[in-house]
């Protein structure tokens, strides 16, 4: 027989079982620098070089100044300090590697040298440093020294009033940008409007975008419906940006025209970007990332949103590929600009893997941890999903408390979201009806606030902001129109707020690097709020005031908390009766309580009350032809010392030790306190039929028999997770009531004798 004849072999179970989890539905792909799928180091990346002659670069990256593309060029003429240039060029990889670690080379001399450096050095330099190392780069090298983070507000009906509260919902939870798009083009004026006012709703100072067509885009920004851009793409190689009829040149012409009116812009580009379109010229992702960075500072973009972007799953696809994603956001903080990092489309099905890729920068810091963490549910996000979202919006405040550090998010209460979801909504009502771009049914309005989604707004009209934008571009609705209509409706805060950010512009000092506004309006940027870590006691240390809410999730719990809620499910039916004594008859099982029961603590771990698993203990012994005594055990909190005190009270030697959050044990009167006979340890999985079957098992201990141990169910709960921190709260109850001369006690149970 011939392999060819052979039946396939299944894999064994083992392996079937790892086929199945969920990091399996994600790509790898062999290294193949001819594709571009390659991270660092591809055979076909430039060495570095530079050679200036009269003030002008004539060979860079071993390319002549003849044989320059479109981006050599425009990088050789603006993207280079040629001051600096020879000095930083003759500086040594590792040495300069060494530098940007180095906590005592200032950051300010890093960006001095590398605004020297070509893309090919840079690129060379960054290969080098190892994942901690880059952690490190970051928390010294991003240039605002307050870490943010940015939201993606959008929804599949471009609901206006949903978008509000939405946005309304991201600013409470802390976010200091909104990033809105819209799956119809011709949605996107009514989007940037309810975007808008929803986020003067929760907060002064939120900068919103509208991610659209580049000409739409910066039409709305001269209207001022939007405060920042975000999306001018740049890419690595010539050949992009003419399959995209543009150049370096139109892309800067497009960034002065923001910046004119005092608009806000970073470019988008990222790792991957070239390989996946088919145009990478055998070159490392990471080395035409560095060309793109070089270019975002040559066209005066105030920084740049990367760390692979759309293209992330490809990065994350090769050898080494996330770590390249994080060292292109490092680069951009190296040519001193503001650093979107990435971590918004979501690049694996894993979650250990998405987390995996975003926790280095998370505790790094950057100016925005996120360039997009989508504050909506994963289905709204018209960006495609993110590698953040609303599902996860408690772990990332988890991790924020677990680490101490500032995400840019904050807890966010209930009832506040509750009260600013119905004004944002109200708001957007009143200010469609005044401009006359709609109007909305109360059932709408209702979903929309309550809404976790679109999904639960089924009254959503989709026509309404597609009819309201074509209205705002018909009667050249601007943003202060919506100010006046806010100030009409008697919205003076919010009205306020939006006219505020109308002023900034004219201002302009948030067209500073990196720039944000805190809640009071002050611009927190490169200058400033400037980094200054400097290695331990030294760079961004939230206030007192930020790390309360970081530490402060609304899921905490103290034990008076657990106290109160014990005390809810209090009950009469257990009563102490009086001493308790030594019982001599042979069918005599008594169960020792411990000190809480049915004074403090009335419900065990699984959610069974204390007297329900009494019940069936009693029950159980009952089938078995015994009788169950009920001895509160006063001087102990130890559960085998409680059994073991209850079996040398009983007449058969058998004893039954209960604590209040249901861990239970059976024991017999010659044992060492350790040495019991069935311990029922996983007290929130047990059931009744769990605490029956144990009293049926100590009833044959009485008799002599030896009954088959019950076994712990099959779980895969993070018990420990779950309940450790209520079994401290518990543990300190129980240790209240306990004294070490206190006398056991007989407890009667409703409609069971004593
Ligand atoms: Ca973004």
């Amino acid at each position: 027989m011939t392999v060819d004849e052979r039946e396939p072999r299944q894999p064994i179970g083992r392996f079937r079982f790892m086929d199945q989890q969920r990091v399996n539905l994600d790509g790898f792909a062999v290294e193949d620098a001819s594709l571009g799928l390659i991270a660092f180091d591809s055979p076909a990346d430039p060495q570095p070089s530079l050679s200036i002659v009269d003030g002008r670069v004539v060979e860079m990256d071993f390319r002549a100044a003849a044989q320059f593309d479109i981006i050599d060029t425009f990088i050789s003429v603006h993207g280079l300090d040629l001051g600096v240039a020879a000095e930083a060029m003759a500086i040594d990889n590792l040495a300069f590697a060494r530098m940007i670690v180095d906590l005592g080379t200032s950051r300010a001399e890093v960006v001095r040298l590398a605004a020297g450096m070509t893309p090919a050095k840079l690129a060379q330099v960054l290969a080098l440093l190892r994942p901690a190392e880059l952690v490190i780069a970051m928390t010294k090298c991003r240039a605002r020294r307050t870490p943010s983070n940015q939201a993606h507000v959008t929804n599949r009906s471009d609901d206006p009033l949903l978008l509000a509260a939405d946005a309304a919902t991201a600013a409470a939870f802390g976010f200091r940008e909104i990033e809105t798009t819209v799956p119809v083009l011709g949605d996107a004026p009514s989007n940037a409007i309810a975007v808008s006012i929803g986020a003067a709703v929760a907060s002064r100072g939120i900068l919103v975008q509208c991610s659209v067509e580049e000409a739409l885009e910066l039409e709305m920004g001269m209207r001022g419906l939007v405060s920042y851009a975000e999306t001018v793409s740049l890419y690595g190689t010539e050949q992009i940006f003419i399959d995209g009829d543009d150049t370096p040149w139109s892309k800067a012409f497009l960034t002065s025209a923001y910046a004119s009116r005092g608009i806000k812009m970073r470019v988008t580009s990222g790792g991957g970007a070239e390989a996946l379109m088919g145009s990478a010229e055998g070159r490392s992702m990471f080395y035409l990332e560095a060309r793109c960075v070089a270019l975002a500072r040559a066209i005066g973009s105030q920084g740049v949103q990367n760390g692979g972007i759309d293209s992330a799953s490809v990065a994350g696809a090769v050898p080494g590929g996330v770590r390249s994603l994080m060292a292109e956001n490092l680069m951009v903080m190296l040519r001193n600009l503001e650093a979107c990092t990435g971590n918004d489309a979501l690049m694996s099905e894993s979650d250990v893997r998405r987390t995996s890729r975003t926790h280095p920068i998370f505790i790094g810091g950057s100016d925005f941890i996120c360039s997009g963490f989508g504050s909506i549910q994963r289905y709204d996000n018209m960006f495609g999903p993110s590698q953040w979202n609303a599902e996860d919006i408690d772990d990332f405040l988890a991790m924020q408390r677990d680490w101490g550090v500032d995400g840019g998010l904050r807890t966010a209460a209930e009832p506040h979201v509750a009260a600013l979801r119905q004004r944002a909504v109200e708001a957007v009502r009143d200010v469609y009806r005044i401009l006359g771009l709609g109007d909305f049914t109360e059932a709408w309005m209702a979903q929309a606030v309550d809404a976790a989604g679109s999904k639960d707004v089924p009254d959503a009209d989709l026509m309404t902001p597609l009819t309201a934008s074509r209205l705002i571009r018909d009667t050249n609705v601007t943003m202060l129109d919506v100010v006046l209509a806010l100030d009409e409706a008697g919205y003076e805060i919010e009205a306020e707020r939006l006219l505020d950010m109308l002023h900034a512009r004219v201002h302009g000092d948030y067209l500073q690097t990196a720039a944000i506004f805190t809640e009071d309006m002050e611009v927190l940027s490169l200058v400033t709020d400037p980094n200054d870590y400097a290695g331990p006691g030294t760079g961004y240390v939230p206030t007192p005031q930020r790390q309360a809410e970081i530490d402060a999730i609304r899921q905490e719990r103290s034990v008076e908390d657990l106290r109160v809620e014990q005390g809810s499910y209090r009950s009469a039916a257990l009563t102490a009766v009086g001493p308790a004594t030594a019982g001599h008859d042979p069918r005599d099982v008594v169960i020792g309580l411990s000190p809480a029961a049915g004074r403090a603590i009335w419900r065990t771990l699984s959610g069974l009350t204390v007297t329900q698993a009494l019940d069936e203990l009693l029950a159980g012994l009952e089938e078995e032809g015994c009788v169950g005594r009920i001895v509160r055990v006063n001087d102990t909190i130890d559960l085998g010392l409680i059994g073991l005190t209850a079996a040398r009270m009983a007449g058969s030697g058998i004893g039954i030790g209960l604590q209040a959050k249901g861990t239970a044990l059976i024991h017999r009167r010659d044992l060492t306190p350790l040495a019991n006979l069935e311990l029922y340890s996983v007290a929130p999985s047990l059931t009744r039929a769990s605490y029956r079957q144990m009293g049926i098992n100590a009833g044959r201990h009485a008799k002599g028999a030896t009954p088959e141990p019950e076994r712990n169910p099959y779980s895969d709960e993070a018990i420990e997770a779950r309940y450790h921190t209520t079994v401290v709260s518990l543990v300190a109850i129980e240790r209240q009531w306990c004294g070490p001369t206190a006398r056991p006690e007989l407890m009667s149970l409703e409609g069971v004798a004593p």
